[in-house]
């Protein structure tokens, strides 16, 4: 039978875990804390945001809103991380992606301080991943290693394809894969014979953005299916990037859309937050 992998259900399990973790940082006068910055009214943004700030407060971070509208310069919000650098309550910052067109990324996450960078965007923490040498794991590629871990299967040796190559996840996603010595194909837009590629793979993880593209004779019987994939096709309607109902029949295990990889993202997240916490020895606003 299919084993359904639930981030929803690994990600509550997660939680409770560090509330216990959080509780003991307090008692040694560490007091984890997390600014996160929206720019403008994006919706999926501020779900996000919400969801990232309702995370904070269930298992005792302090939570720090930065709301600012979509007129805000670069040198206004670069100003902001600087002083969220300096401030001794702030353990992590994180500015939601994507950024309105006038402010370029690059400059925005360059100016965080990388030992507060818990999205692990900054140059310095990609350069880590690649060594292997981390103190921040990206968020998503680190839940989904949570999931593939759920899944009972080890990484070491199995053919891993991985279909999408963004910074945020296609990439250090493979890098995870290669750390835990998974044979790693990275597949893209302009990758032939795709279906062959994804055919082969005992772990596929699809990171594309196109609703429903990995259709299930893509998939090889016993696979691992991580989809990461969050695509609205209709107001209340998510649907992931792997055709789910075909692929379910193929795959030995599958993660569903939504209640798989995101609330996985956040649990890392929050993972990152107590880790930078612990660095920077965060205090209490109070104090
Ligand atoms: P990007 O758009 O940055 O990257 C998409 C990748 O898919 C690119 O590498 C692109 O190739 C590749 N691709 C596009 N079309 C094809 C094709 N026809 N065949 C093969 N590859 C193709 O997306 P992200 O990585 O940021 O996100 C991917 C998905 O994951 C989205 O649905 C996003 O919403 C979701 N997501 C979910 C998260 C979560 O927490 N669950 C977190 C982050 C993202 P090329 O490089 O050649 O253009």
């Amino acid at each position: 039978m299919t084993k359904l992998l639930s981030g929803k259900a690994v990600s509550a399990r997660i939680k409770e875990e560090m509330k216990e973790q959080v509780k003991a940082l307090k008692e040694n006068g560490i007091y984890p804390g997390l600014a996160v910055i929206l720019v403008g009214d994006d919706p999926a943004s501020k779900v996000y945001v919400r969801n990232k700030k309702l995370a904070c407060e269930y298992i005792g971070i302090n939570s720090f809103e930065h709301l600012l509208p979509d007129t805000t310069t670069q040198e206004e919000l670069v100003k902001l991380i600087d002083k969220l650098n300096k401030d001794a309550s702030v353990s992590g910052i994180l500015c939601q992606l994507p950024l309105p067109e006038h402010i370029d990324e690059d400059a925005v996450i360059n100016a965080i301080d990388p030992k507060k960078d818990v999205d692990a965007f900054h140059p310095v923490n990609v350069g880590k991943i690649m060594t292997g040498n981390y103190d921040f794991v990206p968020c998503t590629p680190a839940g989904v290693m949570e999931l593939i871990k759920e899944s009972g299967i080890d990484v070491a040796g199995k053919e891993c394809v991985i279909v999408g190559r963004s910074n945020i996840v296609g990439k250090p996603m493979a890098m995870l894969l290669l750390h835990s010595n998974g044979t790693v194909t990275i597949c893209h837009s302009k990758t032939r014979s795709l279906a062959d590629k994804t055919r082969n793979a005992d772990i596929l993880i699809a990171a594309v953005g196109i609703p429903e593209f990995i259709k299930g004779d893509m998939v090889k019987p016993g696979a691992v299916v991580i989809d990461v994939g969050i695509n609205r096709i209709a107001p209340k309607v998510l649907v992931g990037d792997v055709e789910f109902d075909a692929a379910q029949n193929v795959a030995a295990a599958i993660t569903p859309v939504p209640g798989g990889v995101g609330p996985m993202t956040i649990a890392m997240l929050m993972k990152n937050t107590l880790k930078a916490a612990q660095i920077n020895k965060t205090k209490n606003k109070a104090e």
